[in-house]
Order: C-alpha cells, then sequence, then structure tokens
C-alpha cells in the first residue's frame, strides 16, 4: 500500500470461536486500542450455542441460547469499542469439523477485504478447545496465503505467556501489553456477557474488588519467525510496532 500523508486508520481484526473469547482472553488489549481509534472487526466463528452456562439462576435455554448470546456480545462489542461483530455461523463445537480449505478460503478473503494492520486469534496448539485451535489453524492459513503473516499474533491465557520458555518461545516471542487503563471496560464486558458469568461471583462483586482480580498485562505470541527475529532485546509492549518495522 501507497504511503499518502494523511496516517491511514490503523485495523485490528480478531478471528475467535465463541462469544466471550474476545472479553474472557483480550478484552482490555481491544479496549485499549478502541479508545486510541483502531477500527476493530471481530469474528465469532459459532454463536456458542452449545455452551453449559445459561444464566444464575438460569434464564436461557438451549433454543433462545443463540440469539442471547449474539445480544450479549453486541452489548460486549460497544463496551469494548468493537465496531464490526461478523459471525461465520458455524455450529458450536464443531469448527475442527468444518472443510478447512473453504475456512481459510472464507478468513482469507476477510483479510483482502479489511486489510488489517494486526491480526489476532489462536494458537492452534495452544488454543486449549477443538473450536479455538481449529479457527486459529485456519487464521494461520490464511495470514499465510494472504501474506500477512507479519500482522499475525496469537493471543494467549492469563499471564502464562510471562514464563513463554515452557512452551518453547522467548520473551522476544511475546507482546505484552498493559491493559491497567482498560480494565472498567474488560469489567464491564465481563458483565455483558451475563448468562457466562452470572455464576462467578467475583464478577458481581463491587468494582474495586472485581477489577482487582484482573491482571495488569495481556500476553500474544508472534505469529511469524521473521517478527521475532526484527525484534532486539527489548519486550514489546505494542502489536502495531511490528507492522511499522515491517512497513520500512
Ligand atoms: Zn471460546
Amino acid at each position: 500500500m501507497n504511503k499518502t500523508n494523511k496516517e491511514p486508520s490503523r485495523k485490528l481484526l480478531a478471528v475467535f470461536a465463541h462469544p466471550d473469547d474476545e472479553t474472557f482472553i483480550c478484552g482490555g488489549t481491544l479496549a485499549k486500542y478502541a479508545s486510541e481509534g483502531v477500527d476493530i472487526t471481530l469474528v465469532s466463528a459459532t454463536r456458542g450455542e452449545m455452551g453449559r452456562r445459561m444464566g444464575n439462576p438460569v434464564y436461557i435455554n438451549r433454543e433462545t441460547m443463540p440469539a442471547i448470546r449474539e445480544q450479549e456480545l453486541r452489548r460486549a462489542c460497544d463496551s469494548l469499542g468493537i465496531q464490526q461483530l461478523i459471525f461465520f455461523d458455524i455450529r458450536d463445537k464443531t469448527v475442527e469439523f468444518v472443510d478447512e480449505i473453504q475456512l481459510t478460503n472464507r478468513i482469507a478473503d476477510l483479510i483482502n477485504e479489511v486489510n488489517p494492520d494486526v491480526i489476532l486469534t489462536f494458537h492452534e496448539l495452544l488454543g486449549g478447545h477443538p473450536d479455538h485451535c481449529a479457527i486459529g489453524k485456519a487464521t494461520t492459513a490464511a495470514a499465510e496465503i494472504t501474506g500477512r503473516r507479519e500482522s499475525l499474533y496469537f493471543i494467549s491465557y492469563g499471564d502464562t505467556m510471562e514464563h513463554p520458555e515452557g512452551f518453547g518461545y522467548t520473551r522476544q516471542d511475546v507482546v505484552k501489553v498493559d491493559v491497567f487503563a482498560h480494565l472498567e471496560a474488560k469489567l464491564a464486558a465481563f458483565r455483558d456477557h451475563r448468562c457466562q458469568t452470572e455464576i462467578d461471583e467475583w464478577v458481581w462483586q463491587n468494582d474495586q474488588e472485581a477489577l482487582a482480580r484482573f491482571g495488569r498485562y495481556e500476553y500474544f505470541l508472534k505469529g511469524s519467525e521473521a517478527a521475532r527475529v526484527q525484534e532486539q532485546e527489548q519486550e514489546q509492549d505494542d502489536l502495531f510496532v511490528a507492522t511499522c518495522v515491517a512497513q520500512h
């Protein structure tokens, strides 16, 4: 892309499996970038209609679940500042069984359409749930075939990547984003996913106590070898840094 005088707005594409992945795993980061004017598009491959949590007390059932989870996800997107939401309408718990090439091509088309600076998805081995691993694998393949591998980052759980050595990575492979200023938005989004979080008492405590449960940082693994090599001693704290480096 040609650089013009006017800096184009930065764009982020997040490709996840279920409503709530965005909030529970990297809600602080999404809220942070949204607050900085980054245009965020979120894909939820499924509507999470097989989830076992149904509110406390239960207020939904298997039939009403897809629509309610969609509604709750839309609220969470508002709380986090996510502007575009796309459902792939794959059945929950079956992402690993859909045609991999078709899924990859669908994501590749979306990458070409959105033209993101940063792509977030699950690590295909460290995703922790078959749907997560499958959407991560397809998104990684899509980033590859669209030549966007250097824009790719894998989300990770909690502070597990504070010690990446245990997973065969080093600090240079990790981006550690300070989300302290955005934890209130993250908490609001947790509460928006009411049917999923109502059973977790801590979410509904007073704000100060609930906020204290969140870590200050969210961690991402770089999705390309080249991006890892480029980074020097210094620990990276911004997902958009590598994109700038790659353009020079
Ligand atoms: Zn999930």
